[in-house]
């Protein structure tokens, strides 16, 4: 089961990457502004990388048809019965 502390990884992750970014560049005397949106457009795109990893959101498709099931926070067994549900189905609908 994941906890609110799991999904708090990749802020965390991006925050340390975007103190190690920022701190090397300190050795070349790079402007504070520069320093400042250089760590923050890390963080930002480290963060936005990560977090797709960290959601409990998961969306499954028909291989035939355009019906998606997207399921957030349900238990394996739910989740197992809805992409078996989205994979296997019988009332296929036509892409148009
Ligand atoms: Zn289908």
């Amino acid at each position: 089961m994941k906890t609110a502390l799991s999904r708090l990884w990749p802020p965390t992750v991006a925050t340390v990457c975007a103190a190690l970014i920022t701190a090397r560049l300190t050795e070349y005397r790079v402007p504070l502004e520069l320093l400042f949106c250089t760590g923050l457009a890390v963080f930002a795109a480290v963060a936005d990388l990560l977090a797709p990893l960290a959601s409990r959101t998961r969306t499954y498709s028909c291989p035939t048809c355009p019906l998606t099931v997207q399921v957030t926070n349900v238990a394996a067994t739910e989740e197992a019965r809805l992409r078996e549900l989205a994979t296997d189905h019988t009332a296929h609908t036509t892409r148009s």
